[in-house]
């Protein structure tokens, strides 16, 4: 589909990016949303036209048929937002009531699926809420916005993720730099890699300093709030860690 061609691009994430991860990010209204609209633009069109009219003719045949015709396709949007009693009466519809209610739904709809998806098990620790990221809308470089939507994804090319490609268990896709076997996780990434001290301490001397509770809480919240509220320095930290990162493991 073009647009997640466009967001993709724009979020400078591959091909087999989480469309859930990527169009929660971009909080976009959906093509199909779209079409949803139109399609009820002429319907009320249809209903209001005088029936000696051909295409209402049309339409009256089309209404009265069985199997999936194009006044079933009304009838199945008008379902989901309980507004089917307009078809059943062919009323026109309010178009910016039918707009909302469809919107709410397709959010309610994402929020269910997300949590449904393995590969996003940490992309939900932070994302709640179907909107435009203010990252994607922020001033940063297209390789800190890339690197920070796929760590978002749960797609940065950590072992968590790479090792998926060699069928290595979830507990078994460890770090490389770290001498007790942990796995190289986005949290252990972000927070506690060795190999990476150094480079995020700016990271943790800002969390430290706008929050004082940040040391007391869980990994989990940790990572929550840097990326939620600190996402510029977590970028440029993902952006130079992972380039350390290629030239230890790659140099060769
Ligand atoms: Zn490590």
């Amino acid at each position: 589909m073009t647009q997640n061609r466009a967001i993709r691009y724009f979020m400078g994430v591959h091909k087999f990016a989480p469309l859930l991860a990527i169009n929660g990010d971009m909080g976009w209204i959906s093509t199909q949303h779209r079409r949803w609209v139109n399609i009820l633009r002429f319907w009320n069109r249809l209903v209001n036209m005088p029936d000696d009219r051909l295409p209402k003719k049309m339409f009256s045949y089309d209404y009265n048929c069985f199997g999936k015709t194009w006044c079933y396709d009304v009838k199945t949007i008008l379902q989901q937002i309980q507004m089917s009693h307009y078809y059943e009466n062919k009323l026109p519809v309010n178009l910016k009531d039918v707009e909302d209610a469809l919107f709410v739904k397709y959010k309610t709809d994402w929020c269910n699926n997300v949590r449904n998806v393995a590969k996003l098990r940490t992309y939900i620790e932070f994302k709640q809420h179907y909107n435009t990221e203010k990252y994607l809308l922020s001033s940063l470089t297209k390789i800190e916005r890339s690197h920070l939507a796929q760590f978002r994804c749960g797609i940065l090319p950590l072992k968590i993720e790479t090792g998926r490609y060699v069928g290595l268990n979830v507990n078994e896709r460890f770090c490389h730099f770290c001498p007790v076997n942990v796995v190289e996780d986005e949290t252990h990434f972000l927070l506690n890699c060795i190999k990476y001290n150094d480079l995020r301490e700016n990271l943790l001397s800002k969390c430290k300093d706008r929050n004082p509770d940040f040391e007391h809480m869980s990994e989990v919240n940790k990572l929550v709030y840097a990326v939620n509220y600190h996402y510029v320095h977590v970028a440029k930290f993902l952006v130079e860690a992972m380039n350390r990162r290629r030239m230890s493991l790659y140099r060769n």
